[in-house]
Formats: C-alpha cells, structure tokens, sequence
C-alpha cells in the first residue's frame, strides 16, 4: 500500500547532479519502495531534465537556490561549489509530508530502505571523517515551517563551520551525538565508499549488508568513463579503485544505462525546443557518448565524461569487475564464456546480470 504523506526528498540544483537524481530514484522504485518520491530544483536545471525526473518522481519543487557565500570554509573543506548545498534546507518547506527521509543526489539504493520512516527527526548515521558528527547525505526529518524558519535564523546568525548544510544542521541538531541512540542510524544505511580503505576489515565483514552507497567526496560516478558495449566502468590513470568501489560505481552506471539513459534520450526528444543546455546522447560505434554544455562560471559543475573512444583496459578492469560482480552460471555457460559474453556487451540486466545477482556476487565476495 503506497503511504502517501511520507517521502524521500533529494535535491538537485543543476543538470549534473540532475543525473544523480535519477539513479536514486530509479534505484529506489527498482526497490519498490511504498514512499512518494520527491526532488528539489532550482531554475539552472533544463526543462529536459525537468520532463525526465517527473516520469521517476512523484513530485518536483521548484526552490530558490541558497548558498552560504561561505568561502572561508568551503575552502577548507576544498569543496567551494557546497555553498549551494544550504539550498537541501528547503526540504523543511514540504509541509504536505508528515516525514521524510532526504538522500544526496550521489547516492544510491541498494534494498528496500522503507523501515527508516520508523525513525523520528533528526536521525541521521555518523560521519566517517568525524564521527560524532552526522552525515548530511542521508536524513529522517519532519517538515516544518517552523524549523525552516529557525535554520534559515540559525544560517544568519551563525553560518556553518563547513560552509556547507552539514556544518549548519550539526550545529543546529546539536544533540545528536549524545542524547538519543536511537537516531544514529548504521553506517549502512550511508555507506561512504571510501571506507574501503579507512577500515577495510570492518568493510569486509560488515559491508555484505549495506544499504546505501554514497559517493561521497569530488569524484562522483557520473565523472567517470563507461564502456556500454562492455557494461564497465573505466578508472581514471590516476584513480586506484578497490575493487568493491568499482562493483558500487558499476551498479550506479548499471542503473543509469539501463533505465535512465533511455528515459533521458526519450524527453531530450520530446522537449528539444526548449533545451536551455546544449546536451546529447548518443552510440557511436558502440561507445556511448554523452556531451553536456561546459558549466557556466557560475556553476562550477562537475564535468560527465563516459568514454568517447577510448581503448578499454579490458584485463584490468573487465576481469575484476566481471569475476567480482556477475554471477556465472555453470550449468550453461563456463565462467570463461560468460566473462567473453560480458565483454562483448551481452549483458542481461533483466536476467543473470540483474542488480539481485550483482549484489549476490558482491556477498558472496564479502563473506
Ligand atoms: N548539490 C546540488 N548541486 C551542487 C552541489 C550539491 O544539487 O552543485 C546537492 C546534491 O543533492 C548533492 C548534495 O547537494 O548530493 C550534497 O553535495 P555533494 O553530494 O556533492 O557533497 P558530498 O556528499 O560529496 O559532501
Ligand atoms: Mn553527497
């Protein structure tokens, strides 16, 4: 039964993290939530982005953006487009909801996460670089205009220690650390990939069980090169990805060029008149190519850049990624034929090499 005053919340304030939006959702429909579906925007997105997140959400609000001018301590956090991140505290102002779980934009679901409505405001898992912290990217919180109103208050008088809506909702929710257990959700339920590495161990025995994947940090998955014909993803030279990350940056790109891609071609059609951003999609001999207009100064947009030509590091990645994420299945095909049919781009995201299966493989190499 669909519950119809609670909702998950994301937020998008251009077309790039646009496409984050997208997988989220998608990733949970996929997971058959009960919940409704809402995402924040501000007026930089293009109206061909707008048609696609109204086919996978339920609502989409048009907000004001809000940013902190906070240089100082942006720069700190060498992360100086978060400003607009104060934007998330219009999720307050969704008064039709009685509660609501916001996720970023860079995550991603992997189960059904329904059972987080059970908790109350504000709950929210610690963060990984300073635990008694809360991460920002996944919150419960009920809609007020009251406590708009008091965050947009606390915002002037005090700002936010990171220049950015964690700084601000820590301080502002400033009990969180000590006085209610029950509102530190698991760190499953906001994975931050780089854990992998901070405490591989744990990540080995727990990470089996995670719930939600975040891209936490500069690099995003919609930063990095995809193969389609290939179904993998392309580290960067200078990235050295585990390859645990690479199966949860795979997953976002599984979804994103299966369910997304198509959507986003079929309302590119539809809406090309009014395309503010110069943005196609596109096969090229069998790679697939996606340019986005250059950022405007204004919006110091990550750039997306699936690969356009590019020679496939096939034994390097495919393999790795293809042994630890696809679950062969011997009766019919040897795990070598499977991994050749992989690598040709025979993928059957609806059969074998559906989200269920990835993630089994992915236990199995965890256990
Ligand atoms: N966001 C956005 N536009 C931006 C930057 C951020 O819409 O230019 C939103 C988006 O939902 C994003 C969230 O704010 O997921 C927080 O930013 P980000 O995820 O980049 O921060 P991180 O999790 O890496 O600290
Ligand atoms: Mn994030």
């Amino acid at each position: 039964m669909p519950v119809t005053d609670q909702a998950f919340v994301t937020l998008a304030t251009n077309d790039v993290y646009c496409h984050g939006a997208l997988v989220l959702g998608q990733s949970l429909r996929n997971h058959k939530t009960s919940r409704r579906l809402a995402v924040l925007i501000t007026s930089q997105v293009s109206s061909a982005m707008r048609a696609a997140l109204n086919t996978i959400f339920d609502t989409v609000v048009d907000v004001n953006e809000i940013d902190s001018n906070d240089s100082m301590h942006l720069a700190l956090l060498e992360r100086l487009e978060l400003g607009v991140t104060f934007t998330k505290l219009h999720c307050w102002t969704l008064t039709q909801y009685s509660k609501c779980v916001f996720m970023d934009a860079d995550t991603l679901v992997l189960c059904n996460i329904d059972e987080l409505f059970d908790r109350e405001e504000l709950s929210a898992a610690p963060d990984s670089g300073w635990p008694d912290c809360f991460n920002s990217g996944v919150f419960v919180f009920k809609p007020s205009l009251k406590t708009y109103n008091l965050l947009l208050q606390f915002a002037n008088e005090h700002g936010s220690f990171d220049g950015g809506d964690q700084g601000l909702l820590n301080s502002f929710f400033s009990n969180w650390a000590t006085t209610d257990i029950n509102k530190h959700l698991p760190f499953l339920y906001n994975l931050s990939s780089s854990v992998v590495y901070t405490y591989a161990p744990a990540f080995q025995y727990f990470g089996k069980d995670t719930k939600v994947v975040h891209f936490l940090g500069p690099s995003k998955p919609w930063n990095y090169k995809y193969n389609p014909q290939t179904g993998t993803v392309i580290e960067d030279s200078s990235s050295s990805l585990s390859n645990s990350q690479l199966c949860f940056l795979q997953l976002w790109w599984t979804t994103y060029s299966s369910d997304v891609l198509p959507l986003l071609e079929k309302t590119q059609e539809s809406s090309e008149p009014q395309i503010q951003r110069e943005e196609s999609v596109q096969k090229a001999e069998g790679s697939l190519e996606v340019h986005i207009a250059e950022p405007s100064e204004s919006s110091p947009e990550p750039t997306f850049n699936p690969t356009p030509q590019e020679t496939v590091k096939m034994d390097d990645v495919t393999s790795s990624v293809s042994e630890l994420c696809i679950q062969p299945n011997p009766e019919v095909l040897s795990a070598e034929d499977e991994r050749r049919k992989w690598e040709e781009g025979h993928i059957d995201y609806l059969g074998k090499d559906a989200f269920e299966n990835i993630k089994k493989k992915l236990d199995s190499f965890l256990l």
